[in-house]
């Protein structure tokens, strides 16, 4: 078999760590499979690097940081090239420039558009692990991009449907996907399979264990994910194509973001195109929103009131006070910074009824203040106050009975 396996930023943690990595690599190559490694930085260090050019400049240029942000990756991969060494292993170190992992120039975000598996086929050929340097990539021009925060995952998923590989395992500092953060839900569990449109939901909504698009690569490309614990042998959770068992879970996992705000234009003209409008100059700076909400129309006027990351406000009411003085002036603008969204997720609830109702009343009983709903086929999130988010966490996965496995 051909095993791509990517250690997280605990997991190549320490010397230690890394020497543990080597070992687990090796051992699967001594089964007689292929191995290629991609990991992450060391704990801490992408933190780190980030904030060294925040002491030189409030908004580095991003170019500049991507160079700074990807050499934490370029430590660890020598190191562990070295490890494997040192085990008596075969292994050569390879940063996204030397494999060819071509993005687009999105620095700080940049997305994969190809890989070249050649030199990486090469490596493996002639018996050596093959250690690849994970949340960076080259654009055309050969500058230096990385894959936001959290892209190893990616760089590893990506990697993995590139050489058609057989699994691609994720090993981190949970033993699994849970049904909620295991660090802030002490009843959460281990699930043992879940589909890719679940974990691509939970990841999008906050459950950092995967970074989304590297759900969004193993759906593409069909590649079998296997997220589980670099400290122990256990089996981890499979992310894998929807199936029958799945469909009868009502509720798969619940998670939660941070740091939303939201805006409302209040008693703005209920005109076609207003939200042109109110949502170009917000595209055109870049900022991302998400839950659109307009309703409640009279006498030709209506609120508009969406959600932003709460790092995008202020810019975003500067630009809506400026760009849209025709259409209401600046005291229509209500902002709202400290705000969370709550989501439950699951397949199942395509086809049962009430799962919504029985949210709702979870949150009356705790007392929390609703004040946006959006939902998918196969999500529910409330956005509510951030100082709520854990307590609307718990309460939801208890519950819908997941910490005791009923559902
Ligand atoms: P790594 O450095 O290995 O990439 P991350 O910190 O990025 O690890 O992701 C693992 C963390 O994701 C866990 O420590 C856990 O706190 C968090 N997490 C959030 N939601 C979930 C979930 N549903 N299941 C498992 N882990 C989760
Ligand atoms: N080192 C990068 C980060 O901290 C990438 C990763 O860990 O996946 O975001
Ligand atoms: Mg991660």
């Amino acid at each position: 078999m051909l095993i791509v396996q990517k250690y997280g930023g605990t997991s190549v943690g320490t010397i230690e760590r890394i020497r543990a990595v080597a070992r687990r690599s090796l051992a699967t190559q001594r089964k007689g499979h292929r191995v290629v490694v991609i990991v992450s930085a060391m704990a801490g260090e992408t933190n780190r690097l980030l904030g060294l050019a925040k002491q030189i400049s409030e908004r580095p240029d991003e170019r500049e940081l991507d160079v700074i942000a990807s050499t934490g990756e370029q430590v660890s991969v020598a190191l562990v090239a070295l490890a494997i060494q040192a085990e008596g292993g075969k292994a050569v170190s390879l940063l996204g420039h030397q494999v060819r992992i071509l993005t687009d120039s999105a620095f700080a975000r940049a997305r994969i558009q190809d890989i070249d598996a050649r030199v990486i086929g090469s490596a493996l050929d002639e018996g050596k692990i093959a250690v690849i340097a994970g949340f960076q990539g080259v654009d055309k021009e050969g500058n230096i991009t990385t894959l936001g925060r959290g892209g190893s995952d990616t760089s590893g998923v990506a990697v993995a449907a590139a050489l058609k590989a057989d699994v691609c395992e994720i090993y981190t500092d949970v033993d699994g996907v849970y049904t909620a953060d295991p660090n802030v839900v002490s009843t959460a569990r281990k699930v043992s399979r879940i589909s890719y449109e679940e974990m691509l939901e939970l990841a999008s909504l906050g459950a950092k264990v995967l970074q989304i698009r590297s759900v969004e690569f193993g759906m593409k490309y069909g590649v079998p994910i296997h997220v589980r614990s670099s400290f122990n042998d256990n089996e981890g959770t499979w992310v894998v194509p929807e199936d029958k068992a799945m469909e009868a879970v009502l509720v798969a996992g619940v998670t939660a973001t941070k740091d939303e705000a939201k805006v409302t234009l209040e008693g703005i003209p209920d005109d076609p195109g207003v939200q042109v409008k109110v949502f170009r100059p917000l595209a055109d700076a870049g900022i991302v929103v998400d839950v659109i909400v307009q309703a409640y129309t009279q006498n030709g006027r209506t609120n508009l009131t969406f959600t932003l990351p709460a790092g995008d406000l202020a810019k975003a009411k500067d630009l809506l006070a400026k760009e849209c003085a025709d259409l209401f002036a600046a005291n229509q603008i209500k902002t709202e910074a400290s705000l969370s969204k709550v989501s439950i997720v699951g397949v199942g609830m395509r086809s049962h009824a009430g799962v919504a109702l029985k949210l709702f009343e979870i949150l009356a009983k705790e007392n929390i203040h609703v004040h946006l709903i959006s939902t998918s086929e196969i999500k529910i999130s409330c956005v509510i106050e951030a100082k709520y988010a854990e307590l609307a966490v718990r309460a939801l996965h208890d519950g819908f009975g997941l910490g005791n496995g009923k559902t």
